[in-house]
């Protein structure tokens, strides 16, 4: 999954009904960066079996933490 390309209507977890744009609000509104506060945040996929689910969103703040991290920290020195 290209998760640069893909809608905000596509799910990163059927099972828990967690779509692209709830991880991305997630990284932008509530300064999310780890799974962990992703799952806080959204409130679901906190079961730790949801291994699957898991991936994508590491995968999703891969792509868009460090987006955001630009966009409100200017040029941070990396
Ligand atoms: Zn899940």
């Amino acid at each position: 999954m290209d998760w640069s390309k893909a809608s905000g209507d596509t799910k990163v977890c059927e099972e828990c009904n967690l779509s692209l744009r709830d991880v991305v609000k997630a990284i932008a509104l509530r300064d999310a960066d780890s799974i962990d506060e992703v799952l806080s945040v959204t409130g679901v996929c906190s079961d730790t079996s949801h291994e699957d689910c898991h991936k994508n969103i590491q995968e999703i703040l891969d792509i868009y933490v460090p987006i955001y991290a630009a966009l409100k920290g200017g040029c941070g020195g990396g």
